[in-house]
């Protein structure tokens, strides 16, 4: 169905290419947009869907190549999905540790059964800047946001991230372990499915 044999990635962020690329297989070759220029998009949409449908495009109109785009984030049940795409910034830019304390914050006195959260990854692959039918694939990893921080690995949420199906937070897995079971995976999973890479 899908007859390309490389994509061209709207991230420069390598690592994140690298845990791409070896969630994807070895079939279709990732290569960065920033071989291609080095400005990168203003993520004006209002979901995680438009903002990589927005990426996407615009990665292949600088590339000339079929794109695949990720926009993720956290989304929280009591905070009616915030901070969602806005989870990079949610202290104005202030980085992880005050993004994580604002969430805290926000979240004073309230009960662990209103904690429910995920974590959600939209990719999206357009065959060509224009392409009329983006391909879509959704992975959330349910879990919920803890009182305190616990764990040393991963990024961003992780140490505020409870995941139910291990008992500890998403910075207590190893990569591997969190690899396996991450909004990240499970939308790359079906874009395998859909690539019939699966
Ligand atoms: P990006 O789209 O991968 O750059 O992620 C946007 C933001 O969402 C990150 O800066 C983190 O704050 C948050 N986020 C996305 N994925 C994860 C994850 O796997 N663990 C922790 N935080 C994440």
């Amino acid at each position: 169905m899908i007859n390309f044999t490389q994509l061209v990635l709207a991230s420069h962020n390598a690592g994140k290419l690298k845990e791409l690329q070896a969630m994807l297989g070895g079939a279709v070759q990732l290569r960065s947009v920033g071989e291609f220029s080095q400005v990168e998009p203003e993520e004006t949409g209002l979901s995680f869907v438009e903002n990589a449908i927005l990426k996407a495009r615009n990665a292949a109109r600088l590339s000339g190549l079929p794109a695949l785009a990720d926009d993720s984030g956290l989304a929280v049940d009591f905070l009616g999905g915030a901070p969602g795409i806005y989870s990079a910034r949610y202290a104005d830019g202030q980085g992880d540790a005050a993004n994580n304390a604002k969430l805290l914050d926000a979240l004073q006195g309230v009960p662990d059964e209103q904690r429910g959260a995920q974590f959600v990854c939209v990719l999206a692959l357009v065959r060509h800047a224009n392409d009329p039918l983006p391909i879509l694939c959704e992975g959330l990893w349910h879990g919920r946001i803890l009182h305190a921080a616990s764990g040393a690995h991963g990024f961003g949420y992780d140490p505020l991230f409870w995941v139910p199906e291990r008992n500890c937070s998403s910075a207590e897995l190893d990569p591997t372990q969190k690899n396996q079971l991450s909004h990240r995976a499970r939308a790359m999973a079906l874009l395998r499915q859909r690539l019939s890479l699966a």
